[in-house]
């Protein structure tokens, strides 16, 4: 079992249903939680259906939240574009939209508390110092998502260089010490609709990232806190991102906050089978649209125009 191989996402292939309301969930809420860097492309519009009608089904309420923390990338243009595609194809969501840009100090809180709880270390490693560090070990294990993980050379300093490096004042992050986190938390486990039961195994993925000096708060950091805040019930969102979950369950642990129940959708693919990209501007629901296209056409090209929601009425 400790191959890296063997614990590769469980084959979640096979179409997707909407998951059942479980019996505490009253009501169900799901978001849906993309990033403004570019237009929406079929890829998200299946996402956001999805976690839309899985909110539906159950009588439920389906949030938005934007993930527009990465100022160097995200743009105002493409937030407003995201909420007029959603409103195109026919997607409501409940109030209050959150936008992650307006919740730093909540982030903020979250990292020192996990300071004060001892699980996390400053990392002064530049990708030249980690590939130096990797090439000396002789090898590279890689992690699920292909990445090797971060290969622990800050979490061994000592109190006093740590000191001296922060003192110096260049650029850092913070790293989850996942052995001390666990060591605090124990095993872990988390519920996937389509896995069934899933321990937590956060070590596949190492020492994450969860806040920098130019960059306050993680994804990892972040989507935790916030599914948590927001009351999510059941996170809906890509299979690319089951592993990333062993991570968010142990977050949730430290932090204390609710574990909700995840289910991992397929990823739409394009014609070629390849994982679409927002560069690829074919696909964009703009696109679409210009062309003529309809949101029930959308709806139908991915499979759900069975169970399509009610276009807006307004
Ligand atoms: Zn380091």
């Amino acid at each position: 079992m400790s191959s890296p191989n063997s614990a590769s996402a469980p084959s979640l292939r096979g179409p997707d249903h909407l998951p059942a309301p479980f019996p505490e969930e009253q009501p169900r809420v799901t978001r849906f939680a993309p990033s403004p860097t570019g237009y929406l492309h079929l890829g998200h519009a299946y996402a956001a259906l999805f976690a839309y009608e899985a909110a539906r089904f159950a009588g439920g309420r389906f949030l938005l939240r934007l993930e527009d923390i990465d100022r160097h990338r995200c743009r105002p243009q493409f937030a407003e574009a995201i909420l007029a595609d959603l409103s195109w194809l026919g997607l409501a969501w409940d109030p209050p939209l959150r936008r992650q840009s307006e919740q730093l100090e909540v982030y903020a809180a979250a990292l020192e508390r996990l300071r004060e709880l001892g699980v996390v270390y400053p990392c002064f490693c530049t990708h030249e110092s980690m590939r130096r560090e990797v090439e000396a070990a002789g090898f590279a294990p890689h992690g699920p998502e292909g990445e090797p993980p971060y290969p622990g050379i800050c979490r061994r300093l000592g109190e006093a260089e740590r000191a001296r490096r922060l003192r110096r004042g260049g650029s850092y992050c913070w790293r989850l010490d996942v052995e001390r986190a666990l060591a605090l938390t124990g095993r872990l486990r988390w519920f996937d609709c389509r896995a069934g039961e899933v321990e937590a195994r956060p070590e596949l993925l190492g020492d994450v990232v969860l806040g920098r000096k130019d960059h306050p708060v993680s994804y990892h950091l972040a989507v935790t806190v916030d599914d948590a805040l927001q009351g999510v019930t059941l996170v809906t969102r890509g299979e690319d991102l089951f592993h990333a979950t062993h991570i968010h369950r142990l977050l949730q642990a430290l932090l204390g906050l609710p574990t909700p129940r995840y289910y991992h959708h397929n990823i739409v693919a394009d014609s070629r089978g390849r994982r679409m990209a927002k560069r690829n501007r074919a696909v964009t629901l703009r696109h679409l649209r210009d062309q003529g296209r309809t949101p029930e056409e959308v709806w139908r090209l991915l499979g759900l125009g069975e169970r399509h929601p009610q276009p807006a009425s307004v």
